[in-house]
């Protein structure tokens, strides 16, 4: 740096600094005055946001088009669409959900009552990632204000776009002194982690993941870690020609139709029997060459990479000469469009990278195995994924896969669907994270569950109290 620049950059992030410290003082004494905790004041904000999801319709469009080429349809169906839902939801059961619930006491304490009734948390961050800029940012706080809670949010850096249309807009449309979006990279979100908030919601990868869970210990914040991982997805040969082309393109939606492959919940990996494995594949390429045309480079229908550093690691991923052999469709790269062909892979090494890390990519490896059984052991010997897929009639393989096997969610004969489920809990186990969200899931991950117990002051139980005797002891 030249010797005039440092003082800049240093009054910079002092500045910065004190305005956080400002924002923060007005969301916290937003929240002391109790305006958030009404059901008027809730329900006013869900609907701000349901206004600004549907006259802010076409900026979103541009805002991913720009920041991952994403076409207007799957933003529509995993974003606008999704959210425009769950909004739609939370004003349903907003009533019902803020509302005590009667509890059953023990008999020692009768004549008694008790409740248990949900207070909002107070100050609350959220971290998004840049995958679904909208859904990863709004529906936690759908959740969040829904529960009555005041909100920082701060979305990835790496979609600048979506962000830019996040914090231009939602102080328009949501109170500004109760919700607050917060620009900036690694370092703003270092920054915030440094203050005291009454919840952390972070979406993103482990590596933060474990910042994030750190930094929070100081203040004994409770976190919620939304990650990602293998998710795999199991294919039984033994389902009819109609329904494995229904699976296929199921499973080709679940891949290159989730941002491109760079989804949380996208198909990482195939496991299939050895003897089907050629015959799946020819089927793959098939139902690929129709969704994105002989020339999938010109499709508008898969998302880009979305930026220069993801690509070159998913073409790291591929530069090992075994991993490269096992290509048996697409391969080809195009590092000026961050484009990548969709590609298959038949049985790369176990220990290649790109089957031990997160692909987040659109790189499919197909692993084959003996019998389709053996996919319960292959998984039970991996981190614990985000989702298991398995497309099956065998009732006794779902079964099995249920009860032995451990994952987020697990979900039969499609993928993805899972996400816009208000009644299924998304979240994690283990290495994908924990906590859970979505529909009446989201209210309470920000919400407190205060036990209130009311009792009489008739009737009193003699055994209760000192001095102790053996009489008590029998009782
Ligand atoms: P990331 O961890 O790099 O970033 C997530 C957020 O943390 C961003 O807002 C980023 O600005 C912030 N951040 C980065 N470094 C930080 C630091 N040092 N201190 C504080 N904040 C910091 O992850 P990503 O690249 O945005 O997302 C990819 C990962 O997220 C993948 O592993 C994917 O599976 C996972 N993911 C999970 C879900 C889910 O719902 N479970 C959804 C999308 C993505």
């Amino acid at each position: 740096y030249g010797g005039y620049r440092v003082p800049f950059i240093l009054s910079l992030a002092m500045e910065t600094l004190s305005d956080l410290q400002k924002d923060l003082e007005e969301l916290r004494e937003t929240f002391s005055s109790g305006k958030t905790k009404e059901e008027c004041w809730r329900r006013s904000q869900l609907k701000g946001l349901l206004t600004l999801l549907q006259e802010k319709e076409d900026d979103i469009f541009k805002a991913l088009k720009q920041d991952i080429g994403k076409h207007p349809a799957e933003t529509y169906r995993d974003e606008i669409g999704t959210l425009i839902k769950s909004v739609d939801y939370a004003l349903v059961g907003l009533k019902k959900w803020m509302s005590p619930k009667k509890a059953k006491l023990p008999v020692a304490a009768f004549p008694s009552s008790a409740e248990l009734v949900p207070e909002p948390l107070g100050l609350v961050l959220i971290f998004s990632s840049w995958n679904y800029p909208f859904g990863l940012s709004l529906e936690p706080l759908i959740g969040a204000i829904a529960a009555g809670n005041t909100v920082v949010l701060k979305p990835s850096e790496l979609a600048p776009a979506s962000s830019s249309v996040l914090a231009d807009t939602i102080h328009t449309y949501l109170d500004k002194k109760a919700v607050k979006v917060i620009q900036g990279g690694h370092s703003v979100g270092e920054q915030l982690l440094q203050q005291k908030w009454d919840k952390i919601f972070f979406t993103g990868s482990a590596h933060v993941g474990r910042i994030v869970m750190s930094a929070a210990a100081k203040h004994l914040t409770p976190v919620v870690l939304e990650l990602g991982g293998k998710s795999p997805a199991v294919v039984d040969s033994l389902i009819s020609s109609w329904d494995r082309q229904v699976a296929i393109k199921r499973i080709l939606i679940g891949k290159f139709g989730a941002c491109g492959g760079q989804a949380c919940i996208g198909i990482d990996y195939i496991l299939v029997e050895r003897k089907f494995a050629s015959t799946l594949v020819e089927q793959m390429k098939y139902f690929i060459r129709k969704i994105y045309g002989e020339n999938p480079k010109e499709s508008n229908s898969i998302a880009r990479i979305i930026n220069k550093k993801h690509f070159l690691r998913l073409k790291n991923l591929l530069a090992d000469p075994m991993v490269k052999a096992s290509i048996v469709h697409g391969g080809s790269l195009d590092e000026d469009n961050l484009f990548i062909e969709p590609t298959i892979l038949i049985d790369p090494p176990l220990k290649a990278a790109i089957m031990t890390e997160e692909i987040f990519g659109p790189l499919l490896p197909i692993i084959p195995l003996e019998k389709i059984e053996d996919s319960i052991a292959f998984i039970k010997a991996r981190p614990r994924p985000l989702t298991i897929y398995a497309f099956t009639k065998n009732e006794t393989l779902k079964r099995r896969m249920v009860s032995e096997t451990s994952s987020g969610s697990i979900v039969f004969n499609d993928a993805i669907i899972q996400y816009a489920a208000e009644t299924i809990p998304f979240g994690g186990v283990g290495e994908s994270g924990f906590g859970r969200y979505h529909g009446k899931f989201s209210f309470d991950t920000f919400t407190h569950e205060k036990g209130v117990l009311r009792r009489s002051f008739l009737t009193e139980f003699w055994f209760r109290f000192p001095p102790w005797n053996d009489t008590k002891l029998l009782l």
